[in-house]
């Protein structure tokens, strides 16, 4: 794996993105964010699971006049996301937004992107340049449309040309993001991209699909990117429910080793010799561990056995902290390798979670 890429740091509410701050998990709400009630309960849900920063999207005044209801209910930084209408970013910086983004397709005016710049760096909050395979500047689309390569480097050219407006100013809080709906072009943007600017990056495919495809594409193409050190916060987005993009950006950060929460479910893929439904044993146990953050003293994820038979069970994962290998009608317990419990499989869950 390759060192993480040294970037500027920026403060998004309290928590940091880029420089030695670990790599951030971000998911968006999925109800209008004028419904103030709607919202807040799913960023309750969100945070439980462990997301950490939020961003809403602002279609109109409605949306951006909730946003200091919705912030005094919560605990993570909330992010507006702004298209077409930059007085509304104006509206949201007034009402306490920790941070905005701006996609670059739609807000061009020059004299609209200094005003929320300026009104960006008076409430000293970063600004996201989030650019996507629609945001291309027009000058640069005609070598975009053809060929994936020059797409990637057309988004980095409408980037900069944003960026040039930020700077002039003297506003460095900046995160980028070149987001385009075939990982290929994505990872290539990024990687681009690193080369010529230390500004934090946040990380997502855009537009990836139902949860098994989007799941596939930003496991590639978010893990490609950090593999390559490259990434300070990440947004897994999937048509599905917005907890499972946190879930999704907690097993990416943890398969690389970049972060650990709380135990680790290893489980068999199962063969003939497995006489219980294990898919849905372990999907409980992994429900139940959403929100847990036990850990190794040193600070390692603790590991939880999970295995289909009792002939090879407990033998094979014998490094794990905790685990259970099922037989017919039972499962036994052990922890280090050593049977410590033989329980009845409708208990297994209960009784891992009581031994945990
Ligand atoms: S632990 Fe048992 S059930 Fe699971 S794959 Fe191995 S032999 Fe098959």
């Amino acid at each position: 794996m390759a060192e993480r890429r040294k970037t500027r740091q920026v403060k998004v509410g309290g928590v940091r993105i880029g420089g030695e701050s670990p790599v951030s998990i971000q998911s968006m709400t999925k109800v209008a964010t004028s419904d103030v009630k709607g919202v807040v309960s799913q960023i309750k849900r969100l945070e439980r699971a462990g997301c950490e920063i939020i961003r809403v999207a602002i279609k109109g005044l409605d949306d951006a006049k909730a946003i200091g209801a919705i912030k005094k209910n919560i605990n993570i930084p909330i992010v507006c996301d702004i298209h077409f209408d930059h007085e509304l970013a104006l509206k949201c910086i007034k009402a306490g937004a920790d941070k905005i983004r701006l996609n670059p397709g739609n807000i061009r005016k020059k004299a609209d992107i200094v005003e929320v710049v300026k009104a960006a760096k008076k409430a000293r909050i970063p600004i996201r340049i989030g650019l996507n395979s629609g945001s291309v500047f027009a000058r640069l689309q005609p070598q975009a449309v053809n060929h994936k390569v020059d797409l990637s480097s057309a988004l980095i050219g409408s980037a900069f040309a944003y960026i040039k407006i930020f700077e002039d100013l003297d506003f460095r809080d900046i995160i980028i993001s070149l987001k385009a709906s075939d990982v290929a072009t994505t990872v290539e943007a990024y990687r681009k991209m690193s080369q010529f600017c230390d500004y934090p990056m946040h990380l997502g495919v855009t537009a990836s699909g139902s949860y098994d495809q989007g799941i596939v594409k930003s496991s590639i193409g978010i893990g490609a990117l950090l593999l390559d050190g490259i990434g300070d916060t990440i947004r897994v987005s999937l048509t599905a429910d917005p907890v499972e993009e946190v879930i999704a950006a907690k097993r990416i950060l943890s398969s690389i080793g970049l972060r650990s929460f709380g135990p680790e479910i290893i489980s068999c893929p199962t063969c003939g010799r497995c006489q219980v439904d294990l898919g849905s044993i372990v999907k409980e146990l992994e429900y139940s561990l959403t929100a847990c953050n036990l850990k190794l003293k040193n600070g390692g994820p603790l590991k939880i056995a999970v295995m289909g038979c009792e002939v090879n069970g407990p033998g094979e994962a014998k490094d794990a902290d905790l685990g259970i290998a099922f037989g017919k009608a039972s499962g036994v317990i052990f922890k280090k390798g050593k049977i410590v419990k033989t329980v009845e499989i409708k208990n297994a869950v209960k009784e891992l979670l009581r031994q945990l």
